[in-house]
């Protein structure tokens, strides 16, 4: 199947630009704005910060510093662009600064109160977003050569793994929803919010959730003239569906290995501290949860396809066997 997209060869303008501000807001985003790539702030201190003092995830996902993106990098791609749409969703802090959160995070359990997932949710929320608005911008025939999210997709899309795909040499997991974080790529993110007027609560292990307002995830999508080798048009060729009998062969054939990789899953699962009690623990953010599944069918083009990408995040190995 070829599917021929038109490529502009033109800078976006302003309602174009503001078709994508807008589409943020309705994917989940709190506030958005559009802003040209030279007020995006990069400052080698910031890539440090993740390395000194070490954080836990430095260099366990292969876009956390000193692994990822170096700002000449960063640099040379940005300035392949004009303008970007910059957003923020916003966690209350009853789960951001819960209690003991961060302890959580670093064992890699989950807590029965339900707060390391609820905070997940609102990771994955930006994650799909970035991804739909690069989506929306190639649509229409711009070009979005990568995108930013917040935080690590270790934690996020892989947290029942015991390692990064890219680490252990097998590749990404989920290339359709992973980014670098803008922090890890050196962006100065917080005078970036301070600069468009927004609140933002510096969130550390000693907060509790009465001494912050709310926590802030940001995420970067940077939209520039198409593609400059093909203005034509471009091709995307998708593999010929094989038929209903080989289909039906191979699927006989990796049954034992689907049946060890799901018992795998379950005891993953089940070493983290997962329990159905943790369901009704994260209602209060049932509406951030619908809204990440409503992107993600919008991702995979089915709610068929959306149940097997959450089934993916919850497929991994124990860390002690
Ligand atoms: S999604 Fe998983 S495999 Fe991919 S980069 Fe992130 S941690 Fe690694």
């Amino acid at each position: 199947m070829i599917k021929i997209r038109k490529i502009s060869g033109e800078s976006p303008g302003p309602g174009q630009m503001e078709t994508l501000r807008s589409l943020a807001l309705s994917l989940g985003a709190d506030e958005a704005v559009v802003l040209p790539v030279s007020e995006i702030l990069l400052d080698p201190r910031v890539r440090y910060k993740c390395m000194v003092p070490k954080c836990y995830m430095s260099g366990a996902c292969s876009h956390c510093p000193p692994l990822g993106w170096s700002l000449d990098e960063i640099r040379e791609i940005l300035s392949r662009h004009d303008q970007a749409v910059f957003f923020q969703v916003r966690v209350p802090s009853r789960v951001i600064a819960a209690k003991g959160i961060a302890a959580w995070i670093n064992s890699g359990d989950l807590d029965s109160t339900g707060r390391v997932l609820s905070l997940g949710a609102h990771y994955l929320l930006v994650f799909s977003i970035v991804k739909l608005l690069q989506k929306k911008t190639r649509d229409m025939g711009f070009a979005s050569a990568m995108g930013f999210a917040a935080g690590n997709c270790k934690d996020a899309l892989c947290h029942f793994q015991p390692l990064c795909g890219e680490i252990q040499g097998t590749g990404c997991r989920h290339p359709d929803l992973s980014s670098p974080s803008m922090e890890s790529c050196g962006m100065d993110v917080f005078s970036m919010a301070a600069r468009q007027g927004w609140v933002v609560f510096p969130i550390g292990g000693t907060c509790v959730p009465e001494s912050v307002g709310h926590g802030t995830l940001m995420g970067l999508v940077p939209v520039g003239p198409g593609a400059g080798e093909d203005e034509t048009g471009e091709e995307e060729t998708a593999l010929p569906s094989a038929g209903l009998l080989e289909r039906a062969r191979a699927a006989r054939a990796s049954a034992p290995a689907r049946l060890k990789s799901a018992r795998m899953s379950l005891a993953a699962i089940h070493q983290a501290g997962f329990t159905p009690r943790i369901f009704l623990a994260m209602s209060p953010e049932a509406r951030v949860w619908a809204r990440f599944n409503r992107n993600l069918r919008l991702l995979t083009g089915s709610w068929a396809g959306a149940v097997a990408k959450t089934a993916s995040m919850f497929s991994g190995r124990p860390r002690k066997e």
